[in-house]
């Protein structure tokens, strides 16, 4: 999934609106990034296999350590763990918006899950795999993600309001963005090679979290927050 993870990011803003939309869209695709991470490391492993699914080009066959039932855990008690325990302010107010995060984080395997053929594990890759394998049906697919993706955006724009012409149009180009890679993703001929994935799959996204902090500063939180 793609789209949808950012769908999740947006929508979790009206959850918690003292977190950053970049710090919520960062966890809800930070399994990728770290995939990214993985792959251009040479620790885990996918290969290009176009018709792998209808709508994805891939066989994730070795990433246990992004993606799997006890990753996704793991790296969900590192974001709690690290916005909680982080070095300045009052700490017991961000115990909240350190479990949002957590959320966040591990909103992208159940996802993943309902998206992927079973290749995600519950650790290790010989334990049992999940995968409900949406992404069998080009349709089915369109409809989850832009769905998850357009209730995001509409709950984010509902919880805050543009204090500069930044935050009005930064919202729009960045779903224009998003659409045209999700258009070009889907529809378009798979990439050269796993290095250009993994290159994506991290400078790529955190250029796009770097511009969902920008959008989110030029905007402000028409709720009260909670205290
Ligand atoms: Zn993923």
């Amino acid at each position: 999934m793609f789209i949808g993870h950012y769908g999740i990011g947006f929508a979790l803003k009206k959850v918690e609106p003292g977190l950053s939309l970049g710090l919520l869209i960062f966890g809800a695709v930070m399994l990728d990034i770290l995939f990214g991470v993985f792959l251009l490391a040479g620790f885990e492993h996918a290969k290009i296999a176009p018709g792998a699914t209808v709508v994805s080009p891939f066989e994730f066959y070795d990433y246990p350590i992004s993606h799997s039932a006890v990753g996704a855990v793991v790296w969900a008690a590192v974001g709690f763990l690290a916005y909680w325990l982080w070095p300045k302010g009052d700490r017991a107010s961000r115990k909240i918006p350190a479990f949002v995060l957590a959320a966040a984080i591990f909103s992208h395997f159940i996802l993943d899950v309902i998206s992927h053929t079973p290749d995600l594990t519950i650790f290790g890759n010989n334990s049992p795999k999940l995968g409900l394998s949406l992404w069998n049906s080009l349709g089915g697919t369109i409809i989850v993600e832009m769905g998850i993706f357009f209730v995001g955006v509409i709950l984010y724009r509902r919880a805050t309001k543009s204090v500069s012409s930044s935050g009005k149009y930064g919202l729009v180009l960045m779903v224009l963005i998003l659409m045209v890679f999700y258009i070009g993703n889907t529809f378009g001929p798979p990439p050269p090679d796993m290095i250009s994935v993994g290159v994506i799959s991290t400078a790529g996204q955190l250029a796009l979290v770097a511009l969902a902090f920008w959008v989110d500063r030029n905007r402000i939180t028409i709720q009260p927050a909670k205290s």
